[in-house]
């Protein structure tokens, strides 16, 4: 089972590499941010509590997000892997997805983290502002995205550094060209996977 977290800021490139990445090697994608929107159009329970946090810009509580991405992982039946888009933002969601993992005798395979600088994610978000309808993709909401993000999130590359086997991938190359670093990555991890399979 390959276990891929796909790291980066906001506007790295995260949910499209992770769709087209899910697709080519058969994996499933969890997007936090995803499901969270989905339950908001629903107007659900978990919609309402977690709708004012995304339109600021600040993360859900982690209890929230944990129940949410368990729920969806168990969904699916012998899964191949999943792709973690979004998700652990901090270092607590790190350490229970570890034991939760564990607790199966799995863990995470690889850590790929997209490096676009604040700059380009700033133009990148307001031009899908445009046509995403998102309503936490704009000028100010970026911002605080973006200071939420190196206050909690980014002390997690530090975290799984020290844990797994880590790489970090120009984000800010095109779609096309980080789409070809993410699967070379990979391919080397299925192939290894391939050989583990036949001892
Ligand atoms: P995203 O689509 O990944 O950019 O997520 C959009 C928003 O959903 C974030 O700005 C947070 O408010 C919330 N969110 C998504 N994933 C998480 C997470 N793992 N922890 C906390 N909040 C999250």
């Amino acid at each position: 089972m390959i276990n891929l977290i796909l790291f980066g800021p906001p506007g790295s490139g995260k949910g499209t590499q992770s769709i087209r990445i899910a697709k080519k090697f058969g994996l499933n994608h969890l997007s936090t941010g995803d499901i969270f929107r989905e339950e908001i159009e629903k107007e659900s329970v978990i919609g309402k509590k977690v709708k004012k946090y995304i339109e600021e810009g600040q993360l859900v509580p982690d209890e929230l997000v944990i129940d949410v991405l368990f729920y969806q992982m168990h969904q699916y039946e012998k899964p191949l892997g999943f792709i973690f888009d979004g998700f652990p933002r901090t270092v607590t969601q790190a350490e229970i997805l570890r034991k939760r993992l564990a607790k199966e005798k799995l863990s995470i395979t690889t850590f790929i983290s997209l490096e676009v600088e604040d700059y380009n994610l700033i133009q990148r978000i307001v031009k899908r502002g445009k046509y995403s309808g998102r309503v936490d993709d704009n000028q100010v909401t970026i911002l605080e995205r973006l200071k939420v993000y190196k206050e909690n999130t980014l002390p997690l590359k530090d975290f799984y550094k020290d844990h797994y086997k880590f790489t970090a991938i120009d984000g800010a190359k095109k779609i096309e060209e980080v789409f070809e670093d993410i699967s070379a990555i990979l391919q080397i991890l299925v192939n290894e996977e391939r050989v583990n399979l036949f001892k």
